[in-house]
């Protein structure tokens, strides 16, 4: 079957990791998908030109640089380690998303007392990214042996089959349970929206910044609040200050109180207890934050 070239078609991680917030992304971008089964290999969007393509995260690189799908959503380690091993890039990353944040560790044993990064020259190092490794031990000038691994990688120390690990951590409970340790950082990560470096024609070029605008929309409201508040004139200078990655707020009198205005801005960072508690020692009051439910910039 040839896919259908009148629509666009995005490479998203069967089920894994990503999966649920790859899905939730493209729902929240107001896209509603007719996911059928749970064994689907594709599914539709029905309000918008789209097909959703469910694979494997590791084929996502493959899918998108071949133009099989013009679109992908998958981890930065995955993309990196696939394009190290390529002349020349086929794939763009066009936004981050904000999820599947995870880090490229080397661990060691625990019990192996202070660390230096060149007690790793001539050891063996087993890894599912060896391109990545490869690279970081270039960079640090060690010579190290790499042991290719597809899965498991935290068990290869007890099993003799190499002294460290070069394995995915987020929280550094898989390595503490199998008696690691991270000892070095070699790739920070988190799932990216990636787009085909082969050429397009206008119309799925058009479809794709429409969809880009949705999902930037989606990425930015995530976070953002929407804050009004009364303040003396005065204490502009000083609230406008405190206000979390706001640019120009809008400010306007207050009936009956000269010398007050409100204060209204969108606050495109996290807005905390203490940002409040800083904004009413600066004179403001009556401080409302709401949320966003839809963004365009
Ligand atoms: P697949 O069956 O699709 O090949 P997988 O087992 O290779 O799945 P997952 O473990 O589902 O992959 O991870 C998918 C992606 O999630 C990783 O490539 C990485 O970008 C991200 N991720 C976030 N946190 C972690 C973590 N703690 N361990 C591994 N991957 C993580
Ligand atoms: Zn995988």
């Amino acid at each position: 079957m040839s896919p259908d070239r009148t629509r666009l078609h995005i490479a998203v991680q069967k089920s894994g990791r990503l999966s649920e917030q790859s899905l939730a992304l493209l729902k929240s971008s107001g896209l509603r998908i007719n996911q059928g089964g749970k064994h689907r290999l594709s599914a539709r969007a029905e309000n918008f030109p789209l097909d959703i393509m469910f694979v494997r995260d590791d084929d996502i690189p493959t899918f998108v640089a071949e133009g099989i799908c013009e679109l992908g959503i998958v981890g930065q380690n995955v993309l990196a380690e696939y394009a190290l091993g390529l002349a020349k890039p086929r794939i763009e990353e066009i936004a981050r998303l904000g999820y599947g944040r995870c880090s490229l560790k080397i661990a060691a044993p625990e019990k192996l007392a202070g660390f230096q990064i060149e007690m790793l020259a001539k050891q063996r190092i087993a890894t599912s990214y060896p391109r990545l490794l490869q690279r970081f031990l270039d960079s640090q000038g060690i010579e190290a042996e790499t042991v290719t691994m597809r899965g498991a990688v935290e068990l290869a120390p007890r099993l003799g089959i190499a002294s460290f690990v070069c394995d995915l951590v987020s929280t550094g409970a898989t390595l503490e349970a199998n008696g690691l340790a991270p000892v070095a950082d070699v790739f920070d990560s988190e799932a990216v929206l990636v787009r085909t470096r082969q050429p397009l024609d206008g119309a799925h070029a058009e479809k794709i910044d429409a969809l880009r605008t949705r999902i930037d929309g989606v990425i930015a409201t995530a976070e953002s609040k929407y804050i009004v508040l009364n303040a003396p004139e005065s204490a502009l200078a000083a609230i406008t200050a405190i206000l979390p990655g706001a640019d120009a707020p809008t400010v306007v009198p207050l009936v009956g109180r000269p010398g007050h205005v409100a204060v209204q801005a969108v606050c495109q960072e996290s807005v905390f207890w203490e940002t409040l508690e800083r904004l009413k020692g600066a004179g403001a009051s009556a401080i409302l934050v709401m949320p966003i439910e839809k963004m365009m910039m």
